[in-house]
């Protein structure tokens, strides 16, 4: 987190360069835009972590941008700058797609507990790693773990591997494991999936670690200890 890249786009220019220095004592890596549209141009290109937008600017406005950068996709954390005689008009900038918002005047500590909460929000949601009891499974690099073993898995082993550690002590039934592992116009015998779990425990299981997906007669499978 202390290297999270923040962009400020604020036409005050003291405004802007307090909080740029705010942030940057904080350890933030902070860019300064003064207009719209070089805020909008420097969003597309640089790699952000999170965007403090004033909702007045030059050129374009900050819900504008907002609603510019959702509609291309970016999912970068928007925390919009307002003015109190805006704040009837905040829904606007949460349609528009931002995160958050702050009301002007504000201090600094409340504009670094949002900028905090904001990031830490979204590097949860980002995070690739998944977890259940001892076995770890990383969606980036397609690495499995059962405590310090790794388990070599083939492409579709672990696509059904992912599917059930995403949803843990749920059960998934046989037509959503086909349709979500196998596709949707998956022609081949359903009994495809008894095979693969067969698989799967044999490689989770193959030190004698305990049972981890248990088979819900009649439905499908969960991901879940057994309780003695
Ligand atoms: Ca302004």
């Amino acid at each position: 987190m202390m290297n999270s890249h923040i962009l400020i786009v604020e036409d005050e220019a003291k405004l802007a360069q307090f909080i740029k220095l705010e942030l940057e004592y904080e350890g933030y890596q902070v860019t300064v835009a003064r207009d719209g549209l070089t805020g909008l141009a420097n969003a597309r290109a640089m790699n952000l972590d999170l965007i403090l937008l004033d909702w007045m600017l030059p050129g374009i406005s900050g819900p504008e941008i907002c609603r510019r950068l959702r509609s291309t996709g970016d999912k970068v954390p928007i925390i919009l700058l307002t003015a109190k005689d805006e704040v009837s008009d905040r829904v606007t900038g949460l349609d528009a797609g931002a995160d958050d918002y702050i009301i002007k005047p504000f201090s600094i500590e409340e504009l670094l507990a949002r900028v905090r909460a904001n990031l830490r929000r979204t590097q949860e949601e980002d995070t690739d790693l998944l977890q259940f009891s001892d076995l770890r499974l990383n969606r980036s690099t397609r690495e499995v773990y059962r405590g310090d073993r790794l388990i070599e898995l083939t492409a579709k082993e672990f696509d059904l591997l992912e599917y059930l550690i995403s949803h843990p002590r749920q059960v998934l039934t046989r037509e959503q494991i086909l349709e979500r592992v196998w596709g949707y116009d998956f022609m081949g015998d359903s009994n495809i999936i008894e095979v693969y779990v067969r698989y799967l425990r044999l490689k989770l299981e193959a030190e004698k670690e305990q049972r981890l997906i248990q088979t819900v007669r009649g439905v499908g499978y969960v991901l879940r200890e057994l309780r003695d």
